[in-house]
């Protein structure tokens, strides 16, 4: 047995087969071919291998998902068998591309057919082209598939993971995560603690090439065991056992109001970063939703999301929460999160670089196609739109300005557009905080930040690996910038919440409720855990402590 220490991120504990996530190493790059009929054996070879691969897959998810999911699969092997597909790929071999190349040009090229498309699903089909083709190059390059840990149920390991990558994983087959490396304060961490998947790490090198064994990530204690013996497995099946008990008490307090034992009340909300967190929000019993990370949609798409594409998503978020407040947040693209096609440049410290409302107001017939699809979207719920990063009064003012104009243009076109469309913004840099009273006359709402707040106001990048135990979320400072922002919040008559991973931390919950927090945003996980802490505490009876 080998023990392994790290951080939690998340809690529970998961217990199976341990699978390593191979990232595949692929390239398309145009190489000069001699032998063009070799080349397109090569690529013939490639694409029986990938049709292979598909019907198997469209087998296990048969068994494991359902014919209607499985459908994907089938869809993609017959791609690979359509001939338009085929002699694109084929006819590019002969004037003499390289077979990655030939495959990666003809999937652009359909891709953009598609995209052009009056038909939505036709539409749709890009993304499968695109899919389909990666499969083969995959393929061409000898890199190993990632579908191995889809459909059977694994602890995952890995170095690090890209937040792309954890949103492609699934918490029904995903029983564990473990990464030799990575950052309790990341944007991985956190999809991850969305997901609810137990997670640990910073636990070293350790675990790479323990491919199979038996592993236990226990979350609540920080722990990995590989290949336990067999009282440690007991215990852990134990533990396990009880924490799914403690978690089913919580139930109590499902339905019940968010309010301590003395009377104050505060919402409990939920932060989703995708459409696949909605179940679990829903399930929650969360007030409403305090963030939706909109960057994801770009995140997940390979070109920038449509005004219609957006608007769907946007729709369905509302949907899912009919009556209740939903905070969308208008694209914090940048820093981590990067698309390709955004075609950022590189930067020295991308933290404090080109990130979130810098790159919307660069960029306003992007953040206008974001804006149009928010305000449509607002016909079908109670919409609440946020920006991130402020700095200044003047962003404040310019974004403000452009949700106007979106509105209004909106309306001359007979588009239905919600009467009032709450407007407010993140308190994530030291600057918004001090000058919160400024800001308070500007929006309706603040929504502190706290994971950037504290990155910025202690100076510590929240992504690099191995600086968790300066990253002080407790830290006086970043404390007293709260509790300003929430008093001039307040002053101006304006209500303030918590949406940072710190609105979640049950230690500060007494401290919050004392500053006057009107609302915390935590994930869907931790509602009920929340909602029972505030249940728990009489604020009137514990005094003000000094930060
Ligand atoms: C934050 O900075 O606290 C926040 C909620 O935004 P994100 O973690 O997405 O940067
Ligand atoms: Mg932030």
């Amino acid at each position: 047995m080998l023990t392994l220490t790290g951080k939690p991120v998340s809690t529970g504990i998961g217990i199976g087969p341990l699978a390593t996530y191979r990232r595949a190493a692929i390239s398309t790059e145009v190489r000069p071919v001699e032998d063009t009929e070799a080349e397109l054996a090569r690529f013939r070879k490639a694409r029986e291998e990938a049709a292979g691969q598909l019907g198997s897959l469209y087998a296990k998810a048969l068994e494991t998902v359902g014919e209607k999911d499985a459908a994907i699969f089938e869809i993609h092997r017959m791609m690979l068998e359509d001939d338009e597909y085929t002699e694109g790929v084929e006819g590019r071999i002969r004037e003499g591309l390289n077979a990655e190349a030939a495959v990666d040009q003809t999937a652009l090229e359909l891709a953009a057919v598609f995209r052009d498309m009056e038909d939505e699903y036709m539409r749709g089909r890009a993304a499968d082209v695109t899919d389909v083709s990666r499969r083969v190059v995959q393929i061409l390059c000898g890199a190993a598939s990632e579908d191995a840990f889809v459909y059977e149920k694994v602890i995952l390991a890995a170095g690090d993971l890209s937040p792309e990558e954890v949103m492609h994983l699934d918490a029904e087959t995903v029983l564990g995560i473990v990464l030799s490396a990575g950052s309790a304060t990341s944007h991985t961490a956190i999809l991850i603690r969305n997901l609810g998947i137990p997670a640990v790490f910073g636990v070293g090198q350790a675990v790479c090439g323990q491919e199979g064994k038996t592993a236990v990530v226990d979350a609540i204690g920080g722990k990995v065991f590989l290949d336990p013996d067999e009282a440690t497995l007991t215990e852990m099946r134990e533990r396990q056992g009880r924490w799914q008990e403690s978690q089913k008490a919580l139930e109590r307090v499902r339905g019940k109001e968010s309010v301590t034992q003395d009377g104050q009340k505060v919402r409990i909300y939920a932060n989703a970063g995708h459409l696949a967190d909605l179940p679990g929000v829903v399930g929650s019993d969360a007030e409403g939703i305090g963030l939706f990370r909109s960057e994801f949609i770009y995140l997940e798409s390979d070109d920038y999301p449509t005004e219609e594409q957006q608007f769907a998503v946007y729709k369905k978020v509302l949907e899912a929460m009919p009556g209740k407040r939903v905070i969308i947040r208008t694209m914090d693209i940048g820093a981590d999160k990067k698309a390709d096609y955004f075609a950022l440049k590189p930067e020295e410290n991308p933290a404090l670089g080109l990130r979130a409302i810098r790159l919307c107001l660069t960029r306003p017939e992007l953040f206008k196609t974001q804006l149009r699809a928010l305000c449509r979207a607002s016909a079908y719920g109670k919409l609440a739109v946020m920006f991130p990063m402020i700095i200044s009064v003047e962003e404040v003012r310019r974004a403000r300005e452009m949700l106007r104009k979106a509105k209004l243009e909106l309306l001359a076109e007979g588009v239905p557009v919600a009467e009032t469309i709450e407007t407010g913004i993140m308190i994530e840099t030291p600057a918004a905080a001090i000058i919160s009273d400024k800001l308070a006359k500007e929006v309706d709402f603040f929504s502190i930040g706290t994971n950037d707040l504290t990155q910025y106001t202690l100076a510590i990048d929240r992504q690099q690996t191995g600086l968790d135990d300066f990253f002080d979320a407790h830290h006086p400072a970043l404390l007293r910038l709260i509790e300003m922002t929430v008093r001039n919040a307040h002053e101006a008559g304006i209500w303030a919440g918590i949406c940072g991973e710190l609105g979640a931390d049950l230690s500060m919950t007494e401290t919050f409720l004392r500053m006057g927090i009107d609302e915390l945003s935590v994930p869907a996980a931790s509602v009920l855990l929340l909602r029972s802490k505030v249940r728990s505490l009489d604020i009137g009876a514990s005094g003000n402590k000094e930060l």
